[in-house]
């Protein structure tokens, strides 16, 4: 190696020992010492180095400007870093670019002067700096929220740009702030709480709902990810957030659903429930409530057989009569129990009709006469003929049939049914009066239940099917079914029929 420079042994001894790259150019620009590490770093030997332009050591296309930037520092003459705010380049000589740091020092010596260049090789940095960006540039720009705050005061150090844009503060802001600020459900105690997890075990981390209030105070509910970091030496949380508002609404729908849905097959259990329930009550029924009138109907039959002579006559009328009677009821609860299986399965179909109530009133009375009981007698109106009514003749039919014939039921002999109609303010009014047993009065409440029987009726036959339905019926076509009754006196049933569609004929 050989120095033009006259100390050039001192320079030897002081650049060998420096891993930096170490070129001295003269004011043309021609090296005139280069260390070992140079030749490293651009592959040249030392001595090719040496009497050459420093253009070899640069990339051909920053040539013009190095030559500018050349002649401006010799102008200014002092010890500088070179290529700030531009990335500087070396020339190896196989071809090979590689970025460069680069230190000037100006000097004089034996009247000449001289520029030393302190030359870093900054490939490995500038991949890690590429690295580095890259890494922040996921923080930055994640969608999640990412929070980092100094473990010890809590306050934020960085805070991701969907943090930023979703609470609505800025960076700066947001730096003057701890998480406790934006954390409307906690106060310090609390959020103590949770991170001492954390703080007694450094590895763990913990996961958590709460709500952040934005800047706005509008609140949006999260879930954070909270765990210990270090930045340099100081302690820090780095928190990463997701708002839950979709996901949270997401699952309210979906419980919405569920609840409509379990309630939707409850209801429809219950209506299995009650369906299965009638055909076990059916089967009873027909053992029970069946057996009964069949079997004086049979007697009837056996003994109508024996009354062959022509002045049995009116013994034959009274066996006829039972047997019309025993089929008439039977008829009329198995009529109630189709209309239970109806009503339970939805299957009703309602006729509305515009008819004279007389036509309803005078069958109704007509059935009920062959039930009636020694000396019992049904006062009814009958100049009802101008009364019309629109409603559903069948339904009507069925609710006045099973309330004239209950009164019959419970009523002892002799004793007079009065069926009284009314019009009230347009209103239909019929009341079904009896003087019988009446319906005690702490069972009153229960009489519309369907299969209930008050204590002092279980004597006489019956189903507890009538009045249930009855009242339903009526009030799926808005009309209504109440009562009044007292033990051992009597019971008025009324049913109001709507006054419209009501008109009466001219
Ligand atoms: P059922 O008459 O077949 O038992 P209902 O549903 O028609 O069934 O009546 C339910 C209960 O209400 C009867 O069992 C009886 O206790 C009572 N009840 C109904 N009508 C009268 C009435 N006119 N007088 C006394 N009790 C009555």
């Amino acid at each position: 190696m050989q120095f033009f420079l006259p100390n050039s042994s001192i320079f030897n001894l002081i650049s060998e020992g420096i891993s930096e790259g170490i070129i001295v150019v003269n004011k043309e620009q021609v090296i005139v010492a280069a260390n070992s590490a140079t030749e490293e770093m651009f592959l040249y030997k030392k001595d090719h180095l040496i009497g050459q332009s420093l253009d070899l050591l640069i990339p051909r296309r920053y040539h013009k400007g190095h030559d500018q930037h050349v002649t401006e520092f010799a102008r200014q003459s002092k010890k500088r870093q070179m290529g700030r705010g531009r990335d500087l380049h070396g020339i190896r000589k196989n071809g090979q670019e590689f970025p460069v740091e680069v230190g000037l020092n100006p000097f004089e010596m034996n009247g000449e002067t001289f520029v030393m260049a302190l030359i870093i090789d900054i490939t490995e940095r500038k991949i890690k700096e590429k690295e580095l960006s890259h890494w922040f540039r996921i923080f930055d720009e994640s969608l999640n929220e990412i929070y980092v705050f100094n473990a010890q005061s809590f306050n934020f150090i960085n805070v991701n740009k969907e943090a930023q844009r979703n609470l609505g503060y800025s960076l700066e802001e947001l730096q003057t702030m701890t998480p406790i600020d934006i954390k409307p459900e906690m106060d310090r105690t609390e959020f103590l709480q949770l991170i001492d997890p954390i703080l007694l075990d450094k590895n763990s981390k913990i996961k958590f709902e709460t709500t952040h209030q934005r800047k706005n105070r509008t609140i949006y509910p999260v879930e954070v990810n909270l765990q210990l970091s270090a930045k340099g030496e100081t302690e820090v949380f780095v928190a990463i957030i997701l708002d839950i508002t979709e996901q949270k609404s997401y699952t309210e729908k979906l419980e919405k659903k569920v609840d409509e849905r379990t309630k939707q097959l409850t209801e429809a259990l219950a209506k299995e429930k009650e369906l299965n329930e009638l055909k076990t009550r059916f089967l009873s029924l027909v053992s029970h409530e069946f057996k009964t009138p069949l079997s004086s109907i049979l007697t009837s039959i056996t003994l109508l057989g024996k009354y062959t002579q022509t002045e049995q006559q009116e013994k034959r009328d009274k066996h006829v009569t039972t047997i019309r009677n025993k089929v008439k009821y039977l008829d009329a609860i198995l009529n109630d129990f189709l209309s239970v299986e109806r009503l339970e399965s939805g299957n009703e179909n309602y006729k509305l009709e515009t008819f004279p109530l007389s036509k309803v009133v005078n069958e109704v009375v007509y059935d009920a006469n062959m039930l009636l009981k020694t000396g019992q007698k049904i006062n009814y109106p009958e100049d009802i003929d101008d009364l019309i009514v629109q409603f559903d003749p069948k339904t009507l039919e069925l609710a006045l049939s099973n309330l004239v014939n209950n009164a019959i039921k419970y009523s002892p002999e002799n004793t007079s049914i009065d069926l009284k109609i009314k019009k009230v303010d347009n209103n239909i009014v019929i009341n079904i009066m009896d003087k019988g047993i009446g319906i005690p009065k702490e069972e009153q409440k229960h009489i519309f239940n369907r299969y209930f029987r008050a204590e002092n009726a279980l004597l006489t036959q019956g189903t507890g099917i009538g009045l249930n339905i009855a009242k339903q019926h009526l009030e799926n076509l808005g009309a209504s079914l109440e009562f009044s009754s007292e033990e051992n006196k009597g019971s008025n049933f009324t049913v109001t029929i709507p006054k419209t569609p009501i008109t009466t004929i001219q």
